[in-house]
Formats: C-alpha cells, sequence, structure tokens
C-alpha cells in the first residue's frame, strides 16, 4: 500500500506484523508428520509439528470409516530453562519467551500450509519447544486467541498443556478453570532418578505434584495425562511401574510412555519393545490406562529440539 503515509506505514509495521514467522525449513515424515523450522523476527528459530493421526468414525449408515485427525504440537519458549538431561532444546540454553502473537501464529501457519479449512477441528499440544508454563502469561493470553470464536475457534478443550511441572502453576492454572486438558512429563517415579533427569525436581518434587494435579479441575470425560519417558535400563522395570500404579491411585489418569529418542553424545538409551509391552501390560493390568506414543515421524528427527540441532550444526 504505497499510497499510504510514511508514518502510518511505520506504525503499522511496528505495531501490527503480518509476518512474524518464516518457514526456513520442512522435512516430511514416512507418517504424514510435518516438521516446520520457524525463523522469528529476530533470527532466533523454534519448531513446530504436525501430527496426523487416523481416526475412526462411524458414518450414517453405522460403517466404520477412517478419517485424519491432526494433532499441532507448538513451542512456547526460543530454548528452555528447565535443563533436562534427555532433550536436545535443554542443550541450546534458554534464549527468550515466545510472545502470544508468535504462540498463535505457529497454529494459523500449520492450518494454512496445510490447507486445513476453518471449520475442521484441530488438537493442540503445547509440547513443542520450551516449558509453556514458565511463559505463563504470554501462553494463557494466545489460548485464549485461539479459543475465541473471532480468534481461531479452536476450543480450550482441545488444547493440552505438557509440563515438566511446576507445581505452583499447575495450582494456578487449575484456578483459572480454562477448560484446558493438562499433561505432566514424569518420567520418574523416585525424586532421586527424577532430579537426575528433571533438574528442576528439587524444587518441585513428585508428591508436590501429584498434590497439585489433584487440586486441578478435570473435566469427567477427561484424564489427566501423564508423559512417562522410558529410558533403557533407568525406569522401564516392572519395580517401577508398580510404583506408578501407586503414585496415581486416585486420579483420573492415562498414562502415555514415550520411546527415549537417542540423539549424538546423549547417554541414555532407547528401551527394547518388549519392556515397553510388559510396562504397559502391567499398568492396564493394574487399572491405569496405558498407551505407547509410537514414535511419529521417528525419520524426520521429531523428538523436540532434534530438527533445530540438525540445522545449527551445518
Ligand atoms: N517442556 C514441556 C513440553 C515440551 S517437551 C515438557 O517437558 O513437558 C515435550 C516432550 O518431549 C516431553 O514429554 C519430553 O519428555 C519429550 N522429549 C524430550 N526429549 C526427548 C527425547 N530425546 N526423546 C523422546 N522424547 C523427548
Ligand atoms: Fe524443557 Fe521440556 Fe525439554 Fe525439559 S523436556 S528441557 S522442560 S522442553
Amino acid at each position: 500500500m504505497k499510497n499510504l503515509p510514511k508514518d502510518l506505514k511505520e506504525n503499522l509495521t511496528k505495531n501490527f506484523p503480518i509476518d512474524i514467522l518464516k518457514i526456513i525449513k520442512v522435512e516430511q515424515s514416512t507418517d504424514g508428520s510435518i516438521k516446520y523450522l520457524f525463523m522469528l523476527k529476530d533470527g532466533t528459530t523454534v519448531e513446530s509439528v504436525l501430527l496426523l493421526m487416523k481416526e475412526k468414525q462411524k458414518d450414517e449408515d453405522g460403517n466404520i470409516t477412517k478419517s485424519e485427525k491432526y494433532t499441532f504440537c507448538i513451542s512456547s519458549q526460543v530454548g528452555c530453562k528447565v535443563g533436562c538431561t534427555f532433550c536436545l532444546t535443554a542443550k541450546g540454553g534458554f534464549t527468550r519467551d515466545l510472545t502470544a502473537g508468535e504462540i498463535v501464529a505457529q497454529v494459523m501457519y500449520l492450518k494454512k500450509e496445510n490447507n486445513i479449512p476453518e471449520n475442521k477441528s484441530v488438537n493442540i499440544v503445547y509440547m513443542g519447544m520450551g516449558e509453556p508454563l514458565d511463559n505463563y502469561d504470554n501462553l494463557i493470553q494466545g489460548i485464549k486467541i485461539i479459543a475465541q470464536e473471532d480468534g481461531l475457534s479452536i476450543s480450550t478443550r482441545r488444547q493440552t498443556i505438557s509440563t515438566s511441572g511446576i507445581s505452583s502453576k499447575i495450582e494456578k492454572l487449575g484456578k483459572e478453570n480454562l477448560g484446558v486438558q493438562l499433561a505432566i512429563s514424569l518420567h520418574a517415579v523416585d525424586d532421586e532418578l527424577r532430579s537426575e533427569l528433571i533438574p528442576m525436581n528439587k524444587a518441585y518434587n513428585i508428591q508436590s505434584i501429584i498434590d497439585a494435579v489433584k487440586k486441578f479441575p478435570i473435566d469427567v470425560r477427561k484424564k489427566v495425562m501423564f508423559e512417562y519417558l522410558v529410558i533403557k535400563d533407568k525406569n522401564d522395570d516392572i519395580k517401577s511401574a508398580d510404583k506408578l500404579v501407586k503414585l496415581l491411585n486416585g486420579i483420573n489418569s492415562k498414562v502415555n510412555l514415550i520411546y527415549f529418542n537417542p540423539y549424538e553424545g546423549t547417554p541414555y538409551q532407547r528401551p527394547s519393545r518388549n519392556n515397553m509391552i510388559k510396562f504397559q501390560d502391567y499398568l492396564n493390568g493394574k487399572g491405569v490406562l496405558c498407551t505407547i506414543r509410537e514414535s511419529k515421524g521417528l525419520d524426520i528427527s521429531a523428538a523436540c529440539g532434534q530438527l533445530k540441532e540438525k540445522e545449527s550444526n551445518k
């Protein structure tokens, strides 16, 4: 719009940016997942992933059909302060919080890039780079904009916050009654191992997280998700599974087992499939719903932080 006065143009550029993200790398996996590396205005980068899942549905005649279901994995920070020893994002340290606009823009870009119709509902998980609850205010503002009808109209019930367990912020979030879903990255059942994996556990130990979760308002039809990153010979034994059952007693929970995804230089190893299944069977046998997250997009370095790391090593 060359006909606008110069100061108005400057004002618009400064206060109403429309190109706050730039796609600098796209990797497509054979299973249909697509990973994007975005560059922000200040030259820093974050990742977002589109996960494609098949969902069984019944048509009007009761026949089972399969429809595509989209889940967007969205970043909340450039880097992360939490410093988990198994996580590549942690290795790069912390740069800055994302703004609410940058959080919303990731969702808009993923929809647009994949020609996802306006009315097609998608699920959002804040499981990309960063610790969402460490960027609390911007995250909440982003979630609200995404949920609003004149925003992106994606209900808060379709948005899941994954946290490494900042207990005080879980309580604060609960009090807001937003209707968002909660996922806890638990990963260990005793504080010694958990503190090795997630140093912040020294300040917010397992019991404090369980207490915070028990106070969290949950939709009666929904469950709190507990993510359990399984690492060979660290936490993949039945004794740990049994402790987990006891810890989750009284919580309407679902456990999601995640294979540790190895990368160069890590001392940790991927667990065997056999141990994963034994762990899962044990939990299910005790009445705790448990699924194994099949590593979507393993071939596109989909674990958190791995695409960014690859680019910066070039
Ligand atoms: N900071 C939040 C959300 C982002 S991390 C959290 O920790 O919950 C998103 C997920 O990626 C976490 O569940 C984490 O355990 C997982 N993750 C990190 N590094 C991984 C790796 N090397 N292999 C598999 N999962 C990994
Ligand atoms: Fe941060 Fe989550 Fe990675 Fe831990 S696992 S360093 S909290 S992004």
